[in-house]
């Protein structure tokens, strides 16, 4: 079994993977090199929320540079400058958006690509390099639309959402690997060790790590309307955007439960209460 690591963060399903397999992980950390512990537990100051990162941006920034190099050589890239332009000054404006609640520090060099694609699709990889695909531009109806994509991932950026989960995931396969051992050790438990194997690599992947990019997509979903209101855009327009998306994807899914992101409509619902909540509109 090759158990994969992702460690870029989309909006739908799909987007490029950067892959580890478990080997490389386990090794890694037998060696005590791959990964040097940074940092255990801290709080995001954006969100609130309490992560375990155990590397550092630096590091999965240039983990990610390889892959985004050969997305770049083998993705078509847009030739249409109008179209190039739009997603450009959507995410400057959005970006800025961040930028003036203070959660991104301004000036920094970012790398946007908008791909020749009809993948309904963007992403966005360690070392702020962002993909955008034509496929998801075309079913935007508006600028404001756009935005809430391109905010989307600019909150993935600020949760620091890529270091969380390769974290979890090293620590969930390490937990894996120790019961593995364990079930080698015992003359009971080696007669169903195969059984308890898979079973344990099924519930770890359906009961830890997709819950957890789960709540890592509502999460972005909900600082990118941040940013929107912050830019000036129309908010109501990310629920809109989740029911395109919602019609769009219609029997292409897998069910919530297996998927590493929620269901479009539900995360229309939430944006509903969210900017309710937060007073930018009524809806
Ligand atoms: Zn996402």
């Amino acid at each position: 079994m090759t158990q994969r690591i992702d460690i870029d963060s989309s909006i739908f399903e799909g987007a490029p993977r950067i892959n580890m397999s478990r080997r490389a992980i386990i090794s890694g950390l037998a060696a005590g090199t791959v990964f040097p512990f940074v940092s255990s537990c801290t709080t995001n100051p954006a969100t609130g929320s309490s992560q375990l990162l155990l590397f550092g941006d630096d590091q999965i920034a240039s983990m990610a540079a390889t892959a985004w190099t050969d997305m770049k050589a083998q993705t078509p890239v847009t030739a249409n400058s109008r179209l190039k332009n739009r997603v450009l000054s959507v995410w400057e404006r959005t970006l800025h958006g961040a930028e003036n609640q203070g959660h991104i520090t301004a000036g920094q060099n970012w790398d946007v690509a908008v791909f020749d694609t009809d993948d309904v699709n963007a992403f966005v990889m360690p070392g702020n390099r962002v993909g955008v695909y034509r496929g998801i531009t075309e079913l935007t109806e508006n600028d404001d639309q756009l935005s809430s994509v391109l905010g989307h991932e600019t909150g993935h950026v600020v949760g620091r959402h890529a270091a969380e989960r390769m974290s979890v995931s090293v620590v969930s396969q390490a937990a894996l690997v120790a019961g593995q051992i364990a079930i080698t050790q015992s003359e009971e438990l080696k007669k169903y060790g195969t059984a308890i194997g898979a079973l344990g690599g099924a519930a770890l992947q359906f009961g830890v790590i997709l819950p957890y990019s789960r709540r890592h997509e509502l999460e972005a979903d909900k600082l990118g309307v941040d940013y929107m209101h912050t830019a000036g855009y129309d908010v109501k327009q990310s629920i809109r955007l989740w029911e395109l998306m919602d019609a769009n994807s219609k029997g292409q899914r897998p069910p919530e439960f297996m998927s590493t992101h929620p269901d479009p409509a539900r995360r229309a619902d939430e944006l509903r209460t969210y900017i309710n909540a937060k007073g930018y509109a009524i809806v």
